[in-house]
């Protein structure tokens, strides 16, 4: 059996999304250093506090989820737990989806109580004494 075939163009591929990986990775290295220098190690929601055996689990959030925008003053970041960022995220993707469609089912609760009467009949019962 031969070795396996290469293809040359995937090779390259290969090699142009790694190196573009590096860089993401240096960038985001590079803007998260500065951002744990810059700020205390509190998440900005929850406020919990790290060090530097948790630290892995502060995240730099961009205020404008604009990734390209790191002023090296810190006005676009932001520290987050993982947990707080993933939330922010999330609403924001439905914020963006066109959430906030007032619930119907609360409109109902609050009409339709199907044990208002029932409540109201054994209440009766009972001080009338039957
Ligand atoms: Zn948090
Ligand atoms: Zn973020």
């Amino acid at each position: 059996m031969p070795t396996k075939p290469r293809a040359p163009d995937n090779a390259r591929l290969d090699r142009i999304v790694a190196e573009a990986r590096r860089n993401q990775d240096a960038r985001a290295r590079t803007y998260r250093e500065q951002a744990l220098k810059l700020f205390p190690w509190i998440c900005g929601r929850c406020a919990r506090e790290f060090d530097r055996s948790n630290l892995r689990e502060l995240t730099v959030h961009h205020r404008d989820h604009n990734h390209d925008n790191n002023p090296p003053d810190g006005s676009n970041w932001e520290l987050l737990c993982v947990y707080c960022h993933d939330n922010e995220h999330s609403r924001e993707l439905e914020a963006r989806m066109g959430g906030g469609s007032p619930s119907r089912d609360d409109a109902d609760a609050a009409t339709h109580r199907p044990f208002a009467d029932l409540a109201d009949l054994l209440d009766k019962r009972r001080r009338g004494g039957g």
